[in-house]
């Protein structure tokens, strides 16, 4: 039971065009959206601008538009988002809950005990966190973290539980050139928009415990999550993006995208009848907003072709 209307998005970043994989996180989280008679928001995660590509952003949101995936309101950009992000970190700064750091990735994977199970997020010894040695140039501000479990429950993976210090340790969020870290800036764009959903791909997951311990420290309110499960390669092996663009494929079928779409949904798991496979994107949504289980969500990914 929800007193307040569910706000889910899709946030794709522009460093690619849509492959197998972002669709079906585009396709998630409209359907969990739209069963639910929430708002489906997009927006384009430009927040590191080294990795960009030029018109990658047209071209994800030409892609979601031939699967009829309309988004509601007007589309968003973490660019414009900058100001909030300074206000964020200087009110963390002003509560000394940063401090400047100057170790390199290479340092820290040399001073960590053992090999870390998420490559995101090298545990870091807390080297820095009592004052920076004298003469070293300082390369990034983190963040405090706690020893305590942060967690939250998932709702496709159920209880999940991390410490972030032993686990991660105190994490970046800001680089010394002035660059907000992506943990820093979905929790505030999340929050500007009233996102009160966050369906994403599982490799995301890992990310969550410290993105709620940023909504702790800044006080804001805690979105619901669902982590899906991840489209891989043959034999589970990681999925070849540049492989599986979606919009290249389809460039060769012709009115394929119902099809594709299809696999999609019985890749989440649900059981669209096989004689809605190839009809309309509208039809096929509608069946799958209408009919849409949660429950049916599988516990592993796997392959996701593109070709018939
Ligand atoms: N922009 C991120 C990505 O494409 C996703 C951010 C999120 O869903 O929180 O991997």
């Amino acid at each position: 039971f929800r007193t307040t209307p569910l706000i889910g998005r899709f946030a794709p970043s522009p460093t690619g065009a849509l492959h197998t994989g972002s669709l079906v996180s585009a396709v998630g989280s409209w359907l969990m959206a739209k069963s639910a008679g929430g708002q489906w928001l997009v927006r384009i995660d430009d927040l590191d601008s080294q990795r960009q590509v030029p018109g990658m952003a047209d071209d994800i949101l030409a892609t979601l538009e031939r699967f009829a995936l309309f988004w509601d309101g007007e589309i968003s950009r973490q660019s414009l988002n900058l100001e909030l992000y300074e206000q964020a970190f200087q009110e963390l700064k002003r509560k000394a809950l940063l401090y400047p750091c100057c170790c390199s990735r290479r340092e820290i994977s040399q001073a960590a005990s053992a090999p870390h199970p998420t490559d995101d997020c090298l545990p870091y010894p807390g080297s820095c966190r009592n004052g920076m040695p004298e003469g070293r140039t300082v390369r990034s501000w983190r963040v405090r973290v706690t020893d305590e479990p942060v967690c939250f429950h998932d709702l496709r993976r159920g209880m999940i539980c991390q410490n972030l210090l032993t686990g991660c340790g105190d994490f970046p969020l800001r680089r010394a050139d002035g660059e907000f870290a992506y943990q820093l800036a979905v929790v505030l764009d999340d929050r500007i928009s009233g996102v009160n959903q966050v369906v994403r791909g599982d490799d995301l997951l890992a990310s969550t415990p410290r993105q709620i311990h940023l909504q702790r420290l800044l006080a804001l309110p805690q979105p619901e999550y669902c982590h899906l499960p991840l489209v891989t390669g043959p034999g589970g092996t990681k999925l070849s993006k540049r492989d599986n663009l979606v919009s290249h494929h389809l460039g060769n079928w012709k009115d394929r995208e119902g099809v594709l779409l299809h696999r999609v949904l019985r890749f989440l798991g649900q059981e669209p009848p096989a004689e809605l496979s190839g009809a309309s994107c509208p039809q096929i949504l509608a069946w799958g907003a209408a009919h849409f289980d949660l429950r049916k969500l599988p516990r592993k990914g796997g392959e996701l072709t593109l070709v018939s």
